[in-house]
């Protein structure tokens, strides 16, 4: 009960009691008006003393209320901690280091959300939701906030699992909030960090809860125009987890992938965050020191340096101050993927090889670095049998280079190996490709055999390449396709 309506039960008793007291006063002809006001006095003191005591008794017990009354007045509907509220955002593009991929993805989408009737009037309808993939801490937030920022349109953040609650319907009427709030201030940005707190595939596990929010996002989505101008930004580390319905055409059709960032852009990140900081130093050395590192855990080293400085009293920050507390800074993050000097050297080897192979046989990509590779994915009706055969060859080329170089097997290769494996049993099954129409599994290992052994002779032959490239990559951790032939020229 609310500490109104006590008020109002009791001031109803206290009435009712004086009414009492006051007929008991006529009924017995003793209508002395001092005594009876004296007799109510004495009735509200008294009474003044039980409210006291109630109010007191309140106060010192333990609040222990259940959940549901924290989050909503079930009676009433009203949330009381739940507060949308969308923020101005003063960052731009230029306090986003690197990922410039990222960037102009977006470019776009800010002229759309600064002059939605140009687009409008030519009938052009722009992605209504955008899909930030990427691990932790490399600047989903902070390249939404840079949007709403360049766009100079109210920005609302609200994180995925703020929408799942305890009880059904809760999750439901704060999408259906959040999405009327935005579009009553549209143009405008809606943010949902971790989206895949609601958007989970859904499985064999209900969760009614869950599945009403998802229900509910899924409606809002449809229910706008992209005209209306409001852009919805999802991000989530996991989008293989995410329920298909959301990735259909319509809602999050355009995703953006945001990876940890190389050498270049450790630098360029290092940058912006000792912009305002004296700093004494080379930053390409401790760009190279912090691979696997994300922004985030850039941002925090820069911290950690300078009050490490500051601690010695130096008026500068130094290269020195970076060493002293990398550890520190590894420490505290949960799991970087950072990498010690031997699996850096293992990893630009395995990737050097794929670079030269690749390129050797004509397997399209743009660039290839420590981390991740980028070919270009075949978007053609009809592949042949040579291109799947190629695309298998350079799968494989990194193992078998490793396996040579350091006589060891590692596990870094699984993920090529699957690939390979997968692209050889659908050439066998689904194309027909082996020997016989209706292929089996033996089919599908002498694919692999024949493509591991082509490889190895391609990888002998090509060894002083691979060696070029592979001190490239160890210096830059990365190598452009247009960086291939140049290596060539100078051996050949
Ligand atoms: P995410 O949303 O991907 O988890 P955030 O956007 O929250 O990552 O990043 C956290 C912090 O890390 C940012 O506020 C910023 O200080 C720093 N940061 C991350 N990426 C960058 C970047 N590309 N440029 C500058 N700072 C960055």
């Amino acid at each position: 009960m609310s500490k109104n309506k006590n008020l109002a039960v009791i001031s109803v008793i206290i009435a009712i009691l004086t009414a009492l007291l006051i007929s008991a006063g006529i009924k017995s002809g003793d209508l002395n008006a001092s005594v009876l006001f004296s007799q109510i006095v004495g009735v509200i003191i008294v009474f003044a003393f039980f409210i006291f005591f109630i109010l007191l008794v309140k106060k010192l017990a333990p609040q222990h209320q259940p959940p549901q009354q924290v989050q909503v007045e079930m009676n009433t509907g009203i949330e009381k901690d739940f507060v949308i509220r969308p923020i101005t955002s003063n960052y731009t593009f230029k306090d986003v280091a690197g990922i410039n991929e990222v960037k102009e993805e977006l470019i776009e989408i800010v002229d759309f959300l600064k002059n939605p009737e140009k687009y409008r009037n030519f009938g052009i309808n722009l992605p209504k939701g955008v899909l930030l993939v990427g691990p932790p801490g490399v600047g989903k937030t902070l390249i939404a906030k840079a949007l709403a920022g360049e766009a100079g349109v109210p920005f609302f953040y609200q994180s995925g699992s703020s929408f799942v609650q305890m009880y059904v319907g809760v999750g439901a009427k704060r999408v259906r909030d959040l999405f009327s709030k935005a579009k009553a201030m549209a143009p405008s940005i809606i943010f949902i960090d971790e989206i895949d707190a609601i958007g989970k595939a859904r499985g064999n596990l209900r969760n009614d809860e869950r599945e009403a929010t998802l229900n509910q996002l899924l409606t809002e989505m449809d229910g706008f125009e992209g005209s209306e101008g409001v852009i919805v930004i999802g991000a989530t580390n996991k989008v293989d987890l995410l329920d298909e319905a959301l990735l259909r055409p319509g809602r999050f059709d355009r995703r953006i992938f945001v990876e940890l960032p190389g050498l270049k852009d450790r630098m360029e990140i290092l940058k912006v965050h000792l912009k305002n900081k004296p700093f004494k130093g080379n930053l390409e050395n401790i760009a190279k020191m912090t691979v696997g590192f994300s922004g985030a855990a850039l941002a925090s080293l820069v911290n950690e340096a300078s009050i490490y400085a500051l601690k010695q009293n130096k008026p500068f920050i130094e290269e020195s101050d970076f060493y002293a507390v990398k550890d520190k800074v590894l420490m505290g993050k949960k799991r970087l993927n950072t990498y010690s000097p031997k699996e850096k050297e293992i990893l630009s080897y395995y990737q050097a090889a794929k670079a030269v192979i690749a390129d050797w046989l004509g397997v399209d990509f743009e660039r290839i670095s420590l981390v991740k590779d980028d070919f270009k994915e075949e978007d053609k009706e009809i592949i042949s049998k040579t291109e799947i055969m190629s695309k298998i060859e350079t799968l494989l080329a990194g193992r078998i280079a490793v396996e040579d170089r350091f006589n060891e097997k590692y596990s870094n290769a699984h993920k090529d190996i699957k690939k390979a494996r997968e692209l050889a049993l659908r050439m066998i099954k689904d194309y027909g490709m082996g020997e016989n129409i209706v292929g089996d599994e033996s089919e599908v290992a002498k694919i692999l055999e024949d493509a591991y052994k082509e490889t190895k002779v391609l990888y002998d032959s090509n060894l002083p390449v691979i060696e070029k490239v592979y001190e490239k990559m160890l210096k830059d951790e990365i190598i452009h396709k247009e960086d291939m032939k140049k290596i060539r020229d100078e051996i050949f």
